[in-house]
Formats: structure tokens, C-alpha cells, sequence
């Protein structure tokens, strides 16, 4: 867009919005909550950084408007960053698009959040990638479905868009842009496919679809503060994921049972040094008090692969996902691992919480690993007064590498509980880069071989009486709940979108039909085959 007014009154529009930002974060970064804090201090480094500065003031010299100089400037540093093959640097272009959009929301005069919850009705909303910040502003009453050009299906996105019972499908390429505005499309995010100009029998049917899965939703939410129960009288838990602060917000009213995986690397990531125990108790104490239920399971930090930080100087890996992460990375580094295991074992001790504490430990594959854990944790004052019949810690394992599911019998009998991480345990056992789209599809967790080695862990579990959740993207799912319960699931835990939905799902599933499901998906030779057994036509 041209300037129509002078450069000086454009910079000036500019430095204006930059300190409205800057108040904003300042205002952030004083909430009570000192590791939070931190991410609000790199944004504010990012916003006064010259080089967004000198770009902005460039591009405004050169004629064009405050906002398209941000929008310009901004999406020319993350692509900058994208490129860079320092993984930290990669990983901070999230950072400076969330800090142009701030400044663009300031500048256009409307956030984006509030354009995109103004959406009229039935809109599908074509978009390069939304961030799940984004996702989580859409509303179905408005949003019909999702186009994306890029994104691997496995992207958080998705799985939160079908939280909220808005069909997405993803990886389009840019020639989605040529729909035009007004034109009539279907989005089916079960085939994975955008169709234009249906034809009026299809549309009728896919209307009809629509219809039944709004009556689900209506459902489900209206039952979602009670507990989910299968028509063979098993009791479910259904637990929330929470990914980061504002996660918590959402989870009060979701219904959910617990925490079922609190990932803590946003506690530990975007500082200039990791959290020190009192620190840690602290945060834990602050989500503790807002744990709904009876179980918060705190995961040890699953750095290393996709997540560095800035203070554990890496060795650069060419294949990360396969290198120094999870619980390799922590044995590396005894202090960082010791700092949390005490601040776990302090959370169990208090009554902040009243409720048990589950440490889970990421990226196992050897059993040394899991008795190096449990070493340490008997030298850690406190620990052997909770961990007892009836005390407030448990202590279990992420099987989400296949050497662990294979080894699961063995593992079994030293913990309290399994988490299955089928996010990883698909990307493993196919051998394709979760983050990759090229193998999304290679990638998927109802591949027969992700299967059968679900069904290894939770006979393993049954064995030892011990639960066995599931806490991958697969579990938000609701159609896939009766295969899951099928194979033996006991527990699962998902987005706090999809809380009360995959309870509706727990309450209609029947143990023997479930069992019939399973038996068949083990058999079957393809994903493909799965699926068709989930969805039938
Ligand atoms: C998983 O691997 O399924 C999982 C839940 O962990 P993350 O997605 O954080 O790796
Ligand atoms: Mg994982």
C-alpha cells in the first residue's frame, strides 16, 4: 500500500504502535509468573532490535505506508531466520511474526484475533498457516472449515481446529489462492481433500454430515463436567494437554480429569538460563492450583530434536529427532535433571495440589535410562515418604520409540504408568520426520505397525496393573476413542478443546465392539484400511 501521508507522519505512526507493543509486553512480562516472564522479554529485545528498526524505517523512506513496511520487514526476518541452520535462530521467527502481528493489530486498528473471531458465517478461511494462537480465535458458529496452502498435517493447528469441530485440510499449495471470494467449496478433513463447485447431491450430503456432527458437539458439551463412562461400565479418564500458559485458561471449563501431559519445555525455553528449583516449584505450585482434578503429570523436559535452548550449547545433529533429546539429553546434564525431580518431589510434598503428582519421563529406549531416573530420585529428600501405595507421586514413562514398546514388559513392572506418544511413536516405528509433509502421510498413527505396538504397550500395562494413556494428537480424535479403548487404552489425554468430545466418545463406546474393531485394525495391512474401518461409508 502507497503512503498518503509523509514519511515522518508514517514513522511516527510506526513508533507509536512500537511503544503500544512495548507497554503491552511490559505489562506481560510483570505477571506474577517469573519463567513466563522471559518470552515477553525476547519479544520486547526483538521489537527494539535494529534490525526490524532499520528495516521498518527503510521501507518507509522508500514510500510505503507504516503497515506494509512492518508486514514487508517482518516476514523478510522470518524468512532470514527460517533459512539459518542454527535450530535456536530457526526456531525464533515465531517469535518476530508474533511481534509484527502485535504491531500490525496496532496499526491497522484491529487485531487480528478479533478479525478472525468477526468472521461471517459460513466462511472457509483460506490461509498460508495459521499459528494455533490464531486457531484457537475461530469460532464453528462462523468458520465452516480451513484451507491451508502449507503445513504438515501434524501441526498443532490441526488437531485444535478439530477441537473446535472446524474441518481443516492442509498442504494445498499456493494454487488455492486463485479461489475467488464467493466461491462455493467443501472442506472434507476426513479425505484430506477442498472440493469446488460441488455438485448439489454432493453438498446435500455433506450438509447432512454437518449436521450430525453439530448435534455430537451440542452434546457433548452439555455433558462435559461428568465423568465419561463406556457402556460396559468403565470408567475413562480424559485428561487435558497443556503446551504453555494459555493453555490453562482453557482448561477450568473443558471438564477435564486432570492434567495428562504438562510439556514444560515452554517453562524452560526463551531464557538466557533454566529455572532454578524455586523457580520451578513456583510455576508448578501456580498450575497446580489450577490442575482440574486429581492428577497433574508433569513431563521431564523433552528438549534436544526440534526444541534447543539457548544455555545447553548443542552439538549441531543432521538428524535431530534421532539425536541428544529427552531423557539423553537430561543424563547428560545431571543438575538440570536433579533441579526438576526435586521440584516435583517439593510440589508432592505440598498443598498446593492436593492431588498425585505423575512425572513423566520422554524419549525412553533403554531400561538403563529409566534406572538412572529412579536412582536418583531415591537420593532426592521426600521422594520415598510419596512414592508409596497411596502417596502423591507416581512415576512413569513415554513410550513413543519403538525399542520402548518392544521392551514394554520390561519396563512395566518399575513404574506407575505409561503415556503412550503416538506423535512420536508414528514418526519412529515409519521412519518419517513428523515435521516433515513430504512423509506426513507416511507418518500416520493408525499405520497397523503403530497399532500393533500400542497393543504390545497395553498388554504390558495390563500385566503389571499398571494405566496406560495415550497422549498424542490421536487421542483428540473422538472416532478413534473405541479402537484405542479396544487395544487396551485405559486413560487418555487430549487438547482441552476435545475434552468433552472424546468423553461423549467414551460414552458411547461398547467393550466388545471395541475389542471386534481392534482385532480387525491389528489385522489389517494399511492406514488406509483403518481409517475405513473408523469411518465406513
Ligand atoms: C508424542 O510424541 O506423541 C507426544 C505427546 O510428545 P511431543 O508431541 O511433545 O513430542
Ligand atoms: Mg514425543
Amino acid at each position: 500500500m502507497e503512503q498518503s501521508t509523509s514519511p515522518e507522519q508514517e514513522w511516527q505512526r510506526y513508533l507509536d504502535a512500537r511503544q503500544k507493543v512495548d507497554d503491552e509486553l511490559s505489562q506481560l512480562a510483570g505477571l506474577d509468573h517469573p519463567l513466563l516472564a522471559d518470552i515477553f522479554l525476547v519479544h520486547q529485545e526483538i521489537l527494539h532490535d535494529r534490525l526490524l528498526t532499520d528495516g521498518v524505517r527503510q521501507a518507509i523512506d522508500r514510500g510505503t505506508s507504516a503497515a506494509t513496511a512492518t508486514q514487508q520487514t517482518t516476514s523478510e526476518l522470518v524468512q532470514l531466520f527460517q533459512n539459518l541452520s542454527d535450530d535456536y535462530f530457526a526456531s525464533r521467527s515465531v517469535d518476530i511474526r508474533d511481534v509484527g502481528q502485535r504491531l500490525l493489530s496496532h496499526l491497522n486498528g484491529v487485531s487480528l484475533a478479533r478479525q478472525l473471531a468477526a468472521l461471517p458465517p459460513n466462511t472457509i478461511l483460506l490461509a498460508e498457516d495459521l499459528t494455533p494462537f490464531d486457531t484457537t480465535h475461530l469460532s464453528s458458529q462462523s468458520v465452516t472449515g480451513i484451507a491451508l496452502a502449507g503445513s504438515a498435517p501434524t501441526a498443532h493447528t490441526a488437531i485444535l481446529a478439530r477441537s473446535l469441530g472446524i474441518p481443516l485440510v492442509c498442504s494445498l499449495g499456493s494454487a488455492l489462492f486463485q479461489l475467488a471470494p464467493g466461491q462455493l467449496a467443501v472442506v472434507d478433513a476426513l479425505q484430506g481433500r477442498l472440493i469446488v463447485e460441488p455438485d448439489p447431491e454432493l453438498l446435500e450430503s455433506y450438509d447432512q454430515t454437518r449436521r450430525r456432527l453439530l448435534a455430537f458437539r451440542i452434546t457433548a458439551e452439555s455433558h462435559s463436567q461428568e465423568a465419561a463412562v463406556t457402556l460396559n461400565g468403565r470408567r475413562v479418564l480424559v485428561h487435558a494437554n497443556i503446551n504453555s500458559q494459555e493453555d490453562m485458561l482453557q482448561i477450568a471449563n473443558s471438564g477435564a480429569d486432570g492434567i495428562g501431559l504438562l510439556r514444560t519445555e515452554y517453562l524452560f525455553q526463551a531464557r538466557i538460563k533454566p529455572p532454578t528449583v524455586e523457580e520451578q516449584i513456583e510455576a508448578y505450585r501456580m498450575i497446580g492450583s489450577q490442575t482440574t482434578g486429581e492428577i497433574l503429570t508433569v513431563r521431564l523436559l523433552d528438549i534436544g530434536g526440534d526444541k534447543p535452548v539457548r544455555y545447553l550449547p548443542q552439538m549441531a545433529e543432521s538428524n535431530p529427532f534421532l539425536g541428544v533429546r529427552g531423557i539423553r539429553l537430561l543424563l547428560k546434564h545431571p543438575t538440570l535433571l536433579r533441579d526438576q525431580l526435586q521440584a516435583l518431589v517439593a510440589l508432592s510434598l505440598e498443598s498446593s495440589f492436593s492431588g498425585v503428582v505423575r512425572i513423566l519421563v520422554p524419549m525412553v529406549s533403554k531400561i538403563v535410562e529409566v534406572y538412572r531416573v529412579l536412582e536418583m530420585l531415591d537420593d532426592i529428600p521426600g521422594y520415598q515418604a510419596q512414592h508409596r501405595p497411596g502417596g502423591r507421586l507416581q512415576i512413569g514413562l513415554m513410550i513413543e520409540v519403538p525399542a520402548a514398546a518392544l521392551l514394554a514388559d520390561r519396563l512395566a513392572p518399575l513404574v506407575d504408568f505409561f503415556s503412550i506418544g503416538t506423535n512420536d511413536l508414528a514418526q519412529y516405528t515409519m521412519a518419517a520426520d513428523r515435521v516433515n509433509s513430504a512423509v506426513a502421510s507416511l507418518a500416520s498413527p493408525l499405520d497397523p505397525a503403530v497399532l500393533r505396538l500400542i497393543a504390545m504397550t497395553c498388554q504390558a500395562g495390563q500385566m503389571a496393573e499398571i494405566p496406560v494413556s495415550i497422549c498424542g494428537e490421536m487421542a483428540g480424535d473422538p472416532s478413534i476413542f473405541p479402537l484405542l479403548f479396544g487395544l487396551g487404552v485405559t486413560e487418555v489425554s487430549v487438547v482441552a478443546p476435545a475434552v468433552p468430545l472424546v468423553k461423549e466418545a467414551v460414552r458411547q463406546t461398547n467393550g466388545d465392539a471395541a475389542r471386534r474393531l481392534a482385532e480387525r485394525a491389528l489385522q489389517a495391512s494399511r492406514a488406509q484400511d483403518v481409517h475405513r474401518l473408523l469411518h465406513p461409508e
